[in-house]
């Protein structure tokens, strides 16, 4: 895979490699261990330029393609998976909704702050009772004069108590379903917004998520996206793309795993011999370099796809679904290959254990993925 990289792209992936390991690494067991979030590593992602990686660059991002972003996030997640969590979140969810479907004025009144970290991003689609459906949303947007009053909940929202601006999902008319759906952006010291934290997670226990509760909460017509109606099309769009960044987050941590494993077998005897000249190690290792490299180029068409302005629903989901399922079979073999000493906190492969578990989870699940895939094919193949 390496030699189909350009120079730019090895140049890039090592600059964000020395990053991540000197800023990130040393710090990712202490975020997870307090469920902190990361604070420090915003501030490193805004000196590299990074929070506003993919928004276009006449408002301040750095107009990087969604080729570049796999590169950039693979090499975040391969260390830290909270980070990326957040990072993920703010530029290929909240940012791109607005960089992509706000208009000429809400694209500049918003995204330049979001470019450069000084506001932090959030996307609040899910609601306790709407998750997979995405489309039986509770949430209620009412039109009184020049605003809406929203009211309602969302919950599991990443960044959702430490986000400056959240895109929000409602329904406007909810006899209409997804076709009643609206956006808005909302600027979270809106009256009437309120989150509560949400504690407990089994990974990515660093990174913030929270339930918003909205009470008649005020947001001007002129935060709408789009037309009313439009919503539902928007989110569906949106996490087509953002699950390219997801299919990232699982390689670079499927990577990571991966990468402290052969670390290990090289370091670690047993029978008079290292682990690495026992058959049964080495074809795990050749079972997880396959996966990662397949992962990794389904990975890199999907992105390669979208930067070229092609459809790739089917081949995002396929990307999403494939590396996190080869994440899930990676960070179980990187245990097993460290015994006893896997199972300890202090190793980092027991925290991409944990970590990797959500990745089949959020953005659609594994079943969803399954369901978008098999549409796709069965279109394809009408007959
Ligand atoms: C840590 C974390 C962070 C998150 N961040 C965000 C965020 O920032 N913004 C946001 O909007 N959401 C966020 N989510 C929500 C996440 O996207 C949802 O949890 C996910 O989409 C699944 O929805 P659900 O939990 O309601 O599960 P459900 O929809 O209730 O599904 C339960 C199970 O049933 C299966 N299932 C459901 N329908 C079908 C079907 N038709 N056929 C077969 N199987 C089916 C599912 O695959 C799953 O296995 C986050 C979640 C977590 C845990």
């Amino acid at each position: 895979m390496d030699a189909l990289y350009t120079d730019d792209e090895r140049l890039l992936a090592k600059t964000i490699r020395d990053f991540a390991e000197g800023e990130l690494a040393p710090l990712a067991a202490r975020w997870d261990a307090n469920e902190e979030f990361p604070w420090e590593s915003i501030e490193g992602l805004k000196r590299m330029d990074l929070m506003g990686l993919t928004i276009a660059a006449d408002v301040g991002g750095a107009g990087a393609s969604y080729t570049e972003m796999a590169i950039v996030d693979e090499e975040i997640a391969r260390v830290c998976v909270t980070t990326s969590t957040t990072h993920l979140t703010h530029i290929s969810l909240s940012a791109s909704t607005i960089d992509r479907f706000g208009s000429p004025e809400q694209r500049q009144r918003f995204l330049p702050a979001m470019a450069s970290g000084e506001k932090l991003g959030a996307f609040g689609l899910t609601e306790p009772s709407s998750g997979s459906d995405a489309s039986d949303m509770q949430t209620t947007a009412t039109r009184k004069g020049d605003s809406y009053l929203l009211n309602g909940s969302k919950t599991f929202i990443t960044n959702g108590a430490e986000s400056d601006v959240m895109v929000v999902f409602t329904s406007h008319d909810r006899s209409a379903g997804a076709r009643g759906t609206t956006a808005f952006i909302v600027e979270t010291d809106a009256k009437g917004l309120s989150t509560v934290p949400m504690h407990g997670k089994m990974g990515i226990r660093g990174s913030g998520t929270a339930n918003v509760f909205f009470e008649d909460c005020e947001v001007p017509v002129a935060n709408r996206l789009g037309e009313e109606g439009d919503g539902f099309k928007i989110a569906m769009a949106i996490i087509d793309s953002s699950r390219i960044s997801l299919a990232t987050q699982s390689v670079g941590l499927a990577q990571g795993a991966f990468d402290a494993a052969v670390r290990y077998v090289q370091q670690r005897e047993t029978f008079g011999k290292p682990l690495k000249e026992h058959q049964a190690i080495q074809f795990m290792l050749a079972d997880m370099a396959t996966q990662i490299d397949a992962a990794r180029l389904l990975t890199r068409r999907s992105a390669q796809l979208k930067d070229a302005g092609h459809g790739h629903n089917k081949e995002s989901a396929m990307a999403k679904l494939y590396a996190s399922e080869a994440a899930h079979f990676c960070v179980d073999k990187a245990v097993q290959i460290h015994g006893g000493y896997g199972f300890f906190r202090e190793n980092p492969v027991e925290r991409f254990y944990r970590d990797q578990r959500i990745t089949e989870i959020y953005e659609g699940t594994s079943e969803i993925q399954r369901m978008v895939i098999s549409r796709a094919v069965l279109r394809e193949n009408a007959i």
